[in-house]
């Protein structure tokens, strides 16, 4: 029988187009908070795991491809990446990477630092990414911007590698927003 489908089964589509607007506009980037805030205040205040379940649109995107796209290999994913230190390592290192990015605006907020047009894919290489700049807000409110469109960048792209090699939705084995709110709920409904 086949399975009956809801609105938020097209999230994907919304996370698409995240990306899409990001590129063009990159004031559009800070509208990736809510994939940072809502699973957070959904684990704190339901104990669940809904977001993860049903709305994340970044997990579909996954799905998309490797299930109806068949662009996953569909071979199971090495055991040290669902490791509890892996895991917690690869928090530790994503947040790192957060923490830094606020540290980066504050910077730009106070003049110390010029903002920098420029996107950090994969924690390493700084992309240019002026184009993306053609309405003129305050730069530090643009460096946030950067700075986050970068992380959720990322994460689809090292998402999408691991659904390709492996399965689809294997970054969520390691995801760290998906490691926080599990987090959240184990001690929510101890
Ligand atoms: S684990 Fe991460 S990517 Fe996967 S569904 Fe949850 S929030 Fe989305």
């Amino acid at each position: 029988m086949k399975k009956k489908t809801h609105w938020f089964d097209y999230m994907w589509i919304v996370s698409a187009t995240y990306f899409v607007m990001g590129f063009f506009n990159i004031v559009f980037a800070w509208f990736g908070m809510i994939c940072f805030i809502i699973p957070l205040l959904v684990a704190i205040i339901g104990g669940n795991k809904i977001w993860c379940n049903r709305y994340c649109g970044r997990g579909q995107i996954f799905l998309v491809l490797g299930n109806k796209l068949g662009l996953s290999r569909g071979k199971a994913a090495p055991r040290w990446l669902s490791s509890k230190w892996f895991r917690n390592g690869f928090l530790v290192f994503f947040m790192s990477f957060f923490i830094n990015m606020i540290y980066v605006t504050i910077l730009v907020a106070k003049d110390i630092r010029s903002l920098s047009e420029t996107v950090n894919l994969l924690w390493t290489i700084n992309v240019p990414w002026h184009w993306a700049y053609p309405v003129e807000i305050e730069p530090w409110k643009a460096q946030f911007a950067f700075g986050l469109y970068g992380i959720m960048l990322t994460s689809v792209i090292v998402g999408i590698v691991l659904t390709i090699i492996y399965r689809p939705r294997t970054w969520c084995v390691c995801c760290p927003m998906g490691n926080m709110t599990q987090m959240i709920c184990k001690l929510k409904n101890k």
